[in-house]
């Protein structure tokens, strides 16, 4: 090892070894000398507990840094760890060093001449600055190290055995040049270097875990995570400096239908390529995540109208097109603004009125952007209050099928019941069913409520005393439940649970959304089927693509929407669309039920038609299944 005044010292790993061995022997008299063992002992318990409960990693290394402080009584030491995001050194741990020397060295990137620490960093070598006064690394550094009373510096790099890569940099500060005893520090030293690696390995894998958590690992963007965690920060401070801030809310156009039709790998490769195009355009936002699916949200510091127009520019760049195996593709999107004022100004209401925006341009077909204005605010206040009253109501318990019979209007008995979804709470039941079901689709509360309601009419079914005495039970079934992932086997697994005869119980389906007849729905359905449950197209007459599902899907039940039985007998139409529902329903030998019957006359002009099914007013509505079964003893027997 030369120790001459004016160089500093690169040490290979070998050499480093070396000395430590020849050191090693000397070290324990030096142990007791400078710092008892037991205080060493005491020292590292209290920095891995410290690494144990996540401390800060500040904490962490100003604990190790005073710590070798009190075994190297007059070196000052000073831990930079490494941010791999930045590529620059960070801050880390002090001692003796005031703030002021940490200010100095934050954000300091790795390179030749940049200190020992700095240049450490960039060879990722051990470096010795023997007198730093006359040390070519420390040219730029000289007056700061007079400030701070530093003339020799040792830095040894810390390293994630596990990939080589830079954690940081341990320094050591002496305030005279550099002599030949103090090499017996090397091998030292070795433990507080490994307590510096312990604390920052630990915090990258932590970091990275939070990086995972908070990223969506394609897109590299934000994930929902992330939005929760900053997004109320970003908006508080806006609100409170009176700065500019709109929320976009951008959603791809039948984006679900370019999936299906090439599959997941080819769509991400374009979703990545629309995703680029998107924070390239929108590169002034404060965050950008992606939000779900084919969704994004950005906060864009601009005033509203500024914000417009910087997304029509990103609808000019789309315009262009993206290629995909040979084909151009054209992708539009539906985008949703809004900002705070002095009613709206938390994070969730802001969200959820740019959602809506969007939801209104989707409704008018796409391609458009809207600014959220007062009407869409108190819609988005009524949704926001209905989805925290399902919550409610989910924990409470206050969910729970009602059960409406279905009526054989030839024998006047009942042929089967529909379980509709109740609120039990007196205090939570505000809101009418459909804008319940309405919310819970758009929020996917659906699920939870689907399947609770689904579990009850099993239970019901398979109950030794058989409250509903043999009959079947419909249950509703969303196309946003189908439509998730692993709903079928959720299905068929409360089925198992509850032993419940799967001919007992029939899925109604509503006409009133869009359900692709060959994609992942279609197949639910059928599998559904197979197992033995009964399906049901509702509300038919109201909807979409009727005839195509007829053929395409296993239907047995059709019901008639009630708006048409409404107007029989008053109607043409509405006469004629009944008769002709029923006799498509008989050609293709399904069961044709006739909804919302409240009248005899009604009555009278179904029978007249022919139908044989009807359910309404006329004979009950939906009741708990105690009272179903009383209905059922009390009006039968
Ligand atoms: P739906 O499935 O067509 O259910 C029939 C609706 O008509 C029920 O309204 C029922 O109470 C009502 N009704 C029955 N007979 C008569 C009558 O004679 N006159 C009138 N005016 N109405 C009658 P409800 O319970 O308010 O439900 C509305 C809709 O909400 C349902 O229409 C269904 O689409 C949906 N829904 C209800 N429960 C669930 C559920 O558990 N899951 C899902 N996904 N949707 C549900
Ligand atoms: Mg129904
Ligand atoms: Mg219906």
């Amino acid at each position: 090892m030369n120790l001459s005044a004016n160089s500093s010292i690169s040490l290979s790993p070998k050499a480093l070894r070396d000395g430590q061995n020849r050191l090693r022997a000397s070290l324990e008299s030096l142990k007791g000398r400078l710092i008892s063992p037991e205080a060493l002992l005491q020292g590292q318990q209290r920095v891995l507990e410290l690494v144990a409960r996540n401390a800060s990693l500040k904490e962490t290394l100003s604990e190790i840094a005073r710590l070798a402080e009190e075994a190297f009584p007059d070196m000052s030491a000073s831990i930079l760890y490494f941010d791999p995001v930045a590529q620059v050194l960070r801050a880390g741990g002090y001692g003796r060093l005031p703030n002021s020397f940490a200010e100095i060295v934050e954000g300091m990137v790795p390179g030749p001449n940049m200190g020992s620490c700095g240049t450490c960093a960039f060879t990722r070598e051990p470096i010795i600055s023997v007198d730093v006064f006359e040390d070519p690394l420390w040219i730029d550094f000289v007056g700061l190290c007079k400030e701070y009373g530093i003339r020799s510096a040792w830095s040894t790099p810390l390293i994630d055995e596990r990939n080589g890569s830079l954690l940081g940099v341990f320094g050591m500060y002496y305030p005279t040049t550099w002599s030949a005893e103090r090499a017996i520090d090397i091998s030292f030293a070795q433990d507080f270097h490994q307590l510096a690696t312990i604390a920052t390995e630990r915090h990258r894998d932590e970091e990275r875990s939070r990086y995972l958590a908070t990223h969506d690992a394609h897109t590299g963007l934000g994930n929902r995570n992330l939005l929760i965690e900053q997004g109320e920060d970003i908006v508080n401070r806006a609100v409170s400096t009176g700065s500019p801030l709109t929320l976009a809310f951008i959603d791809l156009d039948r984006f679900k239908r370019l999936r299906q039709q090439f599959g997941h790998a080819q769509s991400d490769v374009i979703f990545a390529q629309v995703a680029k195009l998107i924070q390239q355009r929108l590169d002034c936002a404060e965050l950008m995540v992606r939000f779900d699916g084919d969704e994004f949200v950005a906060f864009l510091p601009l005033p509203i109208n500024e914000a417009k127009s910087l997304i029509e520019d990103l609808a000019n760049d789309m315009a262009v097109g993206f290629e995909m195996a040979e084909l151009h593709l054209q992708i539009t999107f539906s985008c949703g603004l809004s900002t705070y004022d002095n009613d709206t100004s938390d994070l969730e209401m802001i969200i959820v009125m740019a959602d809506e925006a969007t939801r209104d341009a989707k409704r008018l077909g796409g391609d458009k952007i809207i600014i959220a204005d007062q009407s869409l605010a108190a819609r988005a206040k009524s949704h926001r209050n209905i989805r925290k009253l399902l919550d409610q109501a989910h924990e409470t318990d206050a969910i729970q099928p009602f059960y409406q019979p279905i009526m054989n209007l030839t024998t006047g008995r009942a042929k089967g019941f529909e379980a509709l979804m109740r609120i039990t709470d007196e205090k939570l039941k505000t809101v009418p069913i459909q804008d319940l079901i309405t919310v819970a689709e758009e929020t996917g509360q659906i699920h939870r409520i689907g399947l609770k309601m689904f579990e009850s009419a099993c239970k019901a079914v398979a109950d030794p005393s058989d409250p509903l005495k043999g009959l079947s039970v419909n249950v509703n079934i969303s196309v946003a439940q189908l439509l998730k992932v692993g709903t079928t086997e959720q299905i068929l697994d409360i089925l198992a649970r509850f032993g419940a005869d799967p001919t007992r119980l029939c899925l109604e389906l509503t006409e009133s959304q869009w359900l692709d007849g060959d994609g992942a729905g279609r197949r639910a359905l059928m599998e559904l089927h197979k197992a033995g449950l009964k399906l049901a197209l509702d509300d038919f007459g109201t909807g979409y693509a009727s005839l195509n599902y007829l053929r395409s899907l296993p239907f047995d039940i059709i019901k008639v929407d009630q708006s048409f039985v409404k107007l029989i007998g008053q109607d043409r139409q509405a006469d004629a669309l009944c008769e002709t529902v029923l006799a498509l329903g008989k050609a293709c030998g399904l069961d044709v039920v006739a909804e919302g019957v409240e009248t005899p006359e009604q009555l009278k002009a179904l029978t007249d038609m022919g139908f044989e099914l009807g359910q309404g007013y006329l004979w009950a509505k939906a009741m708990p299944v105690d009272i179903a079964s009383k209905w059922l003893t009390d009006s039968f027997n």
